[in-house]
């Protein structure tokens, strides 16, 4: 699942590409991923690319008079083409979507999942994407604040990895990202948030805003291609059950618990 640093680095990506080029087709490939089907794709035909930005972990093509706005969801991702380079096609990974621009260029977006998660909507606002409305603190804004943290886990009797992942709580952060910033912070995936103290709840706001930051610039100038490759080389616990701990030596555990997975390290997030 695409967290915010890969989504960040697919956005500038995508917008130092398509920013000034004009839309000369967009095609739904797959209508489950069509959320706005009352919309029809012609009208964002001819229409100029003035600016790509990540909204949690959208991404919103905004075009003269509307917006392309893209959710990957679990197993979605995108290919870009260059304009006369033939591609050779993956048909191992189903294409849903299709966004082609003038200068002969294509954005092919994909979704590798047994149940489509990717997902495409055209609104004139992109606050009329359910998912944006109710847009909520992200660690990679600079306004991200402990308040932020304090106001979202004092008195939350809910476990820490799952209330980091809450998109109605924070923005953008998913399954490896919260394995890696509760490791940083040292503490336990499975500890309830209104059991931290102050001084936890300290180290969890600086782990956030260091480890989103740290991988946003980490990831940033990776083509897309490369990007889920650069985001496992990255971790530190995230999928390295029964390995060391690069911190303490000890090893990695594998847990799972509430249907999700999570890797920690006993020793050092106690
Ligand atoms: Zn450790």
């Amino acid at each position: 699942m695409p967290e915010s640093p890969e989504v960040q680095a697919f956005t500038e990506f995508i917008g130092e590409r398509a920013v000034g080029h004009t839309i000369s087709a967009l095609k739904i490939f797959d209508h489950r991923v069509d959320k706005t089907r009352e919309t029809s794709p012609e009208v964002v035909v001819a229409e100029a690319v003035t600016r790509v930005d990540r909204r949690g972990k959208y991404v919103d093509l905004a075009t003269s008079g509307r917006h392309i706005v893209l959710s990957f969801g679990r197993h979605g991702w995108g290919v870009w083409h260059e304009p006369n380079v033939p591609s050779s096609p993956d048909h191992a990974v189903p294409v849903v979507a299709s966004i082609e621009f003038s200068d002969g260029s294509r954005l092919d977006v994909t979704d590798a999942g047994d149940f489509r998660s990717a997902a495409l909507w055209i609104v004139a606002d992109p606050a009329d994407v359910p998912g944006i409305a109710k847009l909520v603190p992200d660690p990679a804004d600079p306004d991200f604040a402990q308040a932020d943290v304090d106001s979202v886990t004092v008195r939350r009797r809910k476990q820490l990895k799952a209330v980091l992942q809450e998109q109605e709580s924070f923005a953008g952060i998913g399954n490896a990202y919260s394995d890696e910033i509760l490791h940083t912070a040292r503490l336990s995936p499975t500890g309830h948030a209104a059991t931290l103290d102050e001084a936890q709840r300290a180290r969890l706001f600086a782990a956030m805003t260091a480890e989103i930051r740290g991988a946003i610039a980490a990831r940033r100038g990776i083509p897309i291609a490369e990007l889920k490759a650069a985001k496992v080389a990255a971790m530190h616990v995230h999928g390295r059950g029964d390995q060391r701990c690069p911190v303490c030596g000890g090893t990695i555990v594998d847990t799972t618990f509430a249907g999700a997975s999570a890797q920690y390290c006993p020793r050092c997030q106690a």
